[in-house]
């Protein structure tokens, strides 16, 4: 039997979802969260069960991506036995329910250790983040001294055949300078690399608008060593690619400031304990774990989806300005990126 997909007011089709299975994190990246913050506590959080029957109901409406995200997915221990599980979602018969790609983003600092269980459960692809290589400027960036073991986590990740893309948030005061540099070697790796403009998303010690740096700028920072040839590839998220012919790699762009995608957004986030946001830069929600603690869960999840689709907004409205507070009061680590 067809599914009914999900649709929200504007058409758009939703088929893919962020889970972000938990807020917390072993790095301290100064644009995402303070050396302070408060996470939710461990008792509100979904359970694995209860995670899969979130998932599951996605699946059932015609979803056919989810990313697993957080904070840092690896810090939490149903991680993996929850990728275990949705691994036998991939890959089901044309016409039924399942997923096509099972993915995550990660700090890596704890890949080195995983990669090989991650491979086998069907993941072929992972976003990781990473801001510079510098190891002063890491130790700055995320006030931890992983490098190291990051680094060690995309190779066991490579090793283990997971192609990888990095994520780099393009930072005014941190790695504006490396950026070319930091290209050559992603692309000499095999990865790609997507450049991100910082948002203003959840109180932060350091002042934003010292940080951001526009995009345009980073492409024409790059554009004075390397050809940037427009790419027809889509990956099904917002990025903007080029092809690079000096290094045969590609260059994503993600400009939420200063180029709005949301028209063609296909996409929801779920929270570690269950909120459901259709827009990551609004703040409406819907509760899912009220859903799946009821008596038909199944049921309730299918009418709290359909509820969503309703309140998914047109589109986001950044702004980042010296002193101003941030659009949201919730943290990217709550809904993941
Ligand atoms: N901890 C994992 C990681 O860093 O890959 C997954 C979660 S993290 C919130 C996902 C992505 O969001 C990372 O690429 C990170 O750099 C990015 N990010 C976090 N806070 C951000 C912000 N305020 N603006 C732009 N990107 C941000
Ligand atoms: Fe942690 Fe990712 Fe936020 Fe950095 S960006 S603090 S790694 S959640």
């Amino acid at each position: 039997m067809a599914c009914q997909n999900l649709v929200d007011e504007f058409g758009r089709t939703i088929k893919y979802l962020r889970m972000s299975v938990t807020d917390r994190c072993d790095l301290r990246c100064n644009y995402c969260m303070g050396e302070a913050m408060q996470f939710m506590p461990r008792r509100e959080l979904l359970d694995l069960d209860e995670l899969v029957q979130v998932a599951d109901a996605f699946i059932a409406r015609g979803v056919n991506k989810i990313r697993l995200t957080g904070g840092e997915p690896l810090v939490r221990a149903v991680t993996l036995p929850l990728i275990d599980e949705l691994g036998t979602r991939l890959g089901t018969r044309a016409g039924e329910p399942g997923l096509d790609e099972l993915t995550m983003t990660t700090n890596a600092t704890n890949l080195a250790r995983h990669a090989t269980r991650i491979a086998a459960a069907g993941v072929k692809r992972l976003n990781v983040s990473l801001d510079t290589r510098d190891a002063e400027k890491f130790r700055a960036l995320t006030n931890r001294d992983m490098l190291d073991r990051v680094l060690a986590g995309i190779d066991a990740a490579l090793d283990a055949g997971i192609r990888i893309k990095l994520n780099t948030v393009a930072l005014a005061d941190t790695n504006r300078e490396e950026i070319p540099e930091l290209t050559a070697w992603a692309h000499g790796k095999g990865m790609d690399i997507t450049f991100i403009e910082v948002m203003p998303l959840g109180d932060i010690v350091a002042e934003r608008s010292d940080q951001f740096l526009s995009l345009e700028t980073v492409r024409q920072d790059l554009e004075a060593r390397y050809t940037l040839n427009a790419s027809s590839h889509v990956s099904g998220g917002p990025a903007r690619y080029w092809d690079v012919p000096e290094t045969g790699g590609r260059i994503g762009f993600i400009s939420p400031i200063s180029h709005n995608f949301c028209a063609s957004c296909n996409r929801v986030r779920v929270t570690a304990k269950g909120e459901l946001f259709p827009c990551l830069g609004h703040g409406e929600l819907t509760d899912l774990r009220a859903a799946v603690r009821g008596d038909a869960p199944q049921s309730a999840l299918d009418v709290a989806l359909d509820r969503a689709m309703k309140t998914k907004p047109e589109r986001h409205h950044f702004q980042i300005a010296k002193g101003a507070q941030p659009t949201l009061a919730r943290h990217m680590s709550v809904t993941g990126g």
